[in-house]
Protein backbone atom coordinates (compact mmCIF):
# COMPACT_ATOMS: atom_id res chain seq x y z
CA UNK A 1 0.00 0.00 0.00
CA UNK A 2 1.03 2.92 -1.04
CA UNK A 3 0.38 5.86 1.83
CA UNK A 4 1.17 9.32 -0.07
CA UNK A 5 0.55 12.45 2.50
CA UNK A 6 -2.63 13.74 4.30
CA UNK A 7 -5.52 14.94 2.54
CA UNK A 8 -5.76 17.57 4.51
CA UNK A 9 -5.35 20.85 1.79
CA UNK A 10 -3.36 22.46 4.27
CA UNK A 11 -1.44 20.12 5.99
CA UNK A 12 -0.12 17.33 2.95
CA UNK A 13 2.48 16.51 5.53
CA UNK A 14 3.99 12.51 5.30
CA UNK A 15 2.06 9.88 7.34
CA UNK A 16 3.00 6.98 9.69
CA UNK A 17 1.46 3.61 9.65
CA UNK A 18 1.57 1.48 12.50
CA UNK A 19 0.57 -2.16 10.95
CA UNK A 20 -1.65 -4.09 13.44
CA UNK A 21 -2.84 -7.17 11.24
CA UNK A 22 -1.79 -8.49 7.81
CA UNK A 23 -0.80 -11.52 5.53
CA UNK A 24 1.38 -12.72 3.05
CA UNK A 25 0.35 -12.87 -0.51
CA UNK A 26 1.61 -16.58 -2.06
CA UNK A 27 3.72 -15.44 -5.16
CA UNK A 28 6.36 -17.28 -7.51
CA UNK A 29 8.27 -14.41 -7.27
CA UNK A 30 8.23 -12.07 -4.02
CA UNK A 31 6.98 -11.86 -0.70
CA UNK A 32 3.94 -9.63 -0.72
CA UNK A 33 2.66 -7.96 2.40
CA UNK A 34 -1.11 -7.15 2.79
CA UNK A 35 -1.60 -4.95 5.47
CA UNK A 36 -5.52 -5.71 7.04
CA UNK A 37 -5.59 -3.58 9.63
CA UNK A 38 -3.26 -0.53 10.40
CA UNK A 39 -3.30 2.85 11.90
CA UNK A 40 -2.28 5.69 9.66
CA UNK A 41 -1.69 9.19 11.52
CA UNK A 42 0.10 12.51 10.79
CA UNK A 43 2.57 14.13 13.04
CA UNK A 44 1.50 17.65 11.50
CA UNK A 45 -1.76 18.07 12.13
CA UNK A 46 -2.38 14.99 14.48
CA UNK A 47 -5.08 13.55 12.61
CA UNK A 48 -5.40 9.78 12.58
CA UNK A 49 -6.93 7.65 10.23
CA UNK A 50 -7.48 3.56 10.43
CA UNK A 51 -7.29 0.76 7.50
CA UNK A 52 -10.13 -1.15 7.63
CA UNK A 53 -10.47 -4.36 5.96
CA UNK A 54 -7.46 -3.52 3.77
CA UNK A 55 -8.44 -0.07 2.96
CA UNK A 56 -7.33 2.98 3.98
CA UNK A 57 -9.84 5.35 5.29
CA UNK A 58 -9.18 8.45 4.56
CA UNK A 59 -12.24 10.53 4.58
CA UNK A 60 -12.71 14.96 5.25
CA UNK A 61 -13.53 14.83 9.33
CA UNK A 62 -17.09 15.96 8.45
CA UNK A 63 -17.92 12.42 6.47
CA UNK A 64 -16.01 11.04 9.51
CA UNK A 65 -18.10 12.15 12.32
CA UNK A 66 -21.65 11.05 11.86
CA UNK A 67 -23.52 7.41 10.40
CA UNK A 68 -21.93 4.59 9.27
CA UNK A 69 -18.34 5.61 8.80
CA UNK A 70 -18.10 6.68 12.46
CA UNK A 71 -19.09 3.62 13.73
CA UNK A 72 -16.85 1.59 11.39
CA UNK A 73 -14.03 3.76 13.21
CA UNK A 74 -15.10 3.92 16.19
CA UNK A 75 -15.59 0.02 16.33
CA UNK A 76 -11.65 -0.05 14.86
CA UNK A 77 -10.30 2.25 17.98
CA UNK A 78 -12.32 -0.51 20.52
CA UNK A 79 -10.70 -3.07 18.41
CA UNK A 80 -7.35 -1.99 18.85
CA UNK A 81 -6.84 0.28 21.80
CA UNK A 82 -4.32 -1.82 23.63
CA UNK A 83 -2.06 -0.80 21.02
CA UNK A 84 -2.90 2.78 20.16
CA UNK A 85 -1.56 5.68 22.17
CA UNK A 86 -3.66 7.14 24.61
CA UNK A 87 -3.37 10.30 22.68
CA UNK A 88 -5.51 8.87 19.91
CA UNK A 89 -7.54 6.83 22.02
CA UNK A 90 -8.57 9.77 24.33
CA UNK A 91 -8.17 12.97 22.31
CA UNK A 92 -7.80 11.71 18.49
CA UNK A 93 -8.35 14.38 15.74
CA UNK A 94 -11.23 14.17 14.54
CA UNK A 95 -12.53 12.22 17.06
CA UNK A 96 -11.74 9.38 19.81
CA UNK A 97 -13.24 6.91 21.74
CA UNK A 98 -14.07 9.30 24.68
CA UNK A 99 -15.48 12.28 22.24
CA UNK A 100 -18.88 13.04 23.62
CA UNK A 101 -20.09 13.85 20.01
ZN1 LIG B 1 -2.22 16.15 8.48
Amino acid sequence: MDILACPVSDCRSQLRLEVFASHNLESDSEDIEEIDEALITCPKCGRWYPVIDGIACMLPDNLRLDGKQRIEETKFLERWKERISSNIIERGIPFSLTSKD
